[in-house]
């Protein structure tokens, strides 16, 4: 499962070879292509995620006045009753 493999026939070759031995294709498949895109794709989610925690908390007062704000422009905009 974890072998490289040619592209094109499917054949299993050594991690070092750069063409494949049955039909001459370069194109060699990687079995850590997936998982490295998966690793790659958590890592940059943990990076928003943490870059977006820190930006809130650096910005702590700025949202609740933005809310408040919005609060008040809501209660301003209610047509009366
Ligand atoms: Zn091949």
């Amino acid at each position: 499962m974890y072998q490289y493999r040619c592209a094109c026939c499917n054949t299993v070759v050594s991690s070092t070879d750069t063409s494949c031995p049955e039909c001459g294709s370069h194109s060699i498949r990687s079995p850590f292509g997936f998982w490295f895109f998966c690793i790659v794709t958590c890592l940059v989610m943990a990076v928003g995620i943490i870059g977006g925690k820190i930006y809130l908390q650096q910005n702590d007062e700025e949202p609740q006045k933005v809310i408040s704000d919005l609060f008040h422009v809501t209660e301003k905009t209610k047509p009366s009753e």
